[in-house]
């Protein structure tokens, strides 16, 4: 209903640059330095807290107003997400996949429940439909905008609306064999409106669909019959050998779904994305690409109880003095089902006010 995402060309430009504000403002950044524990004083005032760097060397950090942890969800903790999880049950366990950094494994969470903090909304994780099977991450796959991607089970058939909520596409597709779905892709609407093939150079997230093919983790065809044959071999874990004829007619009944602006089967509210398979066909340069994919750990909702000042509360609702938070760590601020691109305008907002009040001491 609101525009929410904001988008610079690359996330790292974001990193770039407030590392330089941080760097020319005197801030010394240690990297590969992991923090262990919170120090507090006789009155329970967070004045610090230990660290290990990668060779091994403990150090301590103290501090004249305190800390802000800003340290990331648990998502790469997936035994901690079922301790708490009460929403996928037994399409969760101790070894799921995530779609994020190795790092994020709650240890934020951890250091501050140790001192006391208490935490909101720990019940429910985030899980990505659209992840690599073999990875988790959101890799290794190749799809455009949910209003035109056609999603199906290992026998060619749709299971489900693909412009849902990511609950409910992980739901519906954790319930398929081994968990796994698949996305047709036949390229991106051209500027003279028409719809062009997916080439082998083609690029989604850096790498070519060609890299995808000779790595093992999508099939590539010119034609639906090569493409179908091809799915026979393995990729993406999966070998579902479909046939020309069930992606045909998948195709075509989606076709008439986008045409008719309307789809009987799942109600999928914006459709587009109708794939022209004779043209695509007709262009030896051109094909279909299908990309197995797998609900992994993406967001936690959960974390650590702060108020609109950032500070941490204790379990008995008082401000733990000296401790600020923001970002995936804190819990509470996207409900049960964050909404994508709301995790940026989370990150920036409580990250400024965390930093402003905890430089002031306040
Ligand atoms: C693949 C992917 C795509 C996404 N796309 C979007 C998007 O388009 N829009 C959007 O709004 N959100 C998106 N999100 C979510 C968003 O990126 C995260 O919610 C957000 O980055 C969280 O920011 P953060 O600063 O709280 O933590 P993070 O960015 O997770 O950073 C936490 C950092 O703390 C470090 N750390 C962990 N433990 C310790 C420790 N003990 N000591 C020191 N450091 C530690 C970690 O290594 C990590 O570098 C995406 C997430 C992923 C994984």
């Amino acid at each position: 209903m609101w525009p929410r995402t904001h988008r610079v060309e690359t996330s790292t430009e974001l990193i770039g640059d407030l590392r330089e504000v941080a760097e020319a403002a005197g801030v010394t950044i240690y990297t590969e330095t992991a923090a262990t524990s919170l120090l507090t004083d006789e009155n329970g005032k967070v004045i610090g807290a230990t660290a290990e760097q990668a060779n091994g060397t403990k150090i301590t950090i103290n501090t004249a107003n305190g800390v802000v942890l800003a340290c990331g969800g648990y998502c790469a903790n997936p035994a901690m997400v079922k301790e708490y999880d009460q929403y996928w049950g037994d399409d969760l366990s101790d070894h799921t996949l995530t779609t994020n950094v190795g790092t994020n494994e709650g240890d934020g969470i951890l250091m501050a429940q140790a001192i006391g903090a208490d935490t909101v909304g720990m019940e429910v994780a985030q899980m990505m439909p659209s992840s690599s099977p073999l990875k988790g991450t959101m890799t290794d796959g190749a799809w455009g905008d949910a209003s035109e991607q056609i999603w199906i089970d290992g026998d060619g058939n749709r299971f489900v609306d693909e412009y849902a909520e990511r609950d409910v596409l992980a739901k519906a597709s954790l319930q398929l064999e081994d968990g796994i779905f698949y996305i047709i892709y036949a390229g991106k609407v051209g500027e003279d409106g028409l719809l062009k093939g997916a080439t082998l150079e083609d690029q989604m997230f850096g790498t070519s669909i060609q890299d995808m093919v000779d790595n093992g983790h999508v099939w590539y065809g010119s034609t639906l019959a090569e493409v179908a044959e091809a799915s026979a071999t393995s990729a993406g874990g999966a070998a579902p050998a479909f046939t020309e004829e069930a992606l045909r007619e998948t195709i075509e009944k989606y076709n008439s779904y986008v045409e008719a602006q309307e789809d009987p089967d799942f109600h999928k509210e914006v459709l587009a994305g109708a794939i022209d398979i004779e043209a695509i066909e007709a262009d030896p340069n051109v094909g279909f690409v299908i990309s197995p994919r797998k609900a992994s750990l993406h967001h936690t909702m959960g974390g650590l109880k702060i108020d609109t000042e950032a500070h941490v509360l204790n379990t008995d609702g008082e401000i733990i003095e000296g401790l600020w938070a923001a970002g995936e760590v804190t819990g509470g601020v996207h409900a049960g089902n964050r909404l994508g691109g709301n995790a940026v305008a989370d990150i920036f907002t409580y990250g400024h006010i965390a930093g402003g009040n905890a430089a002031a001491g306040k």
